[in-house]
């Protein structure tokens, strides 16, 4: 699947870096992203979570 952050709308609450920090990193100046090369990852509730959970809603999923 294929997971994106949509900078416009992340606030940087860094929600997703502590949850799947495998997957999401905190970058400067202050906005969670995906890290290069996870964007495509295999199925993973974690990431799931992440995006249900994320207070933004600036996380997509996309299979
Ligand atoms: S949880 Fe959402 S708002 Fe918070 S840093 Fe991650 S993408 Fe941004």
């Amino acid at each position: 699947m294929k997971v994106s952050v949509d900078r416009s709308l992340c606030y940087g609450s860094g929600e997703c870096v502590h949850r799947v920090p495998s997957v999401f990193a905190f970058v400067e100046p202050g906005y969670g992203a995906v890290l290069p090369g996870r964007e495509d990852t295999d199925d993973d509730p974690l990431i799931r979570e992440a995006a249900e959970k994320c207070p933004s809603q600036a996380i997509t999923v996309a299979e």
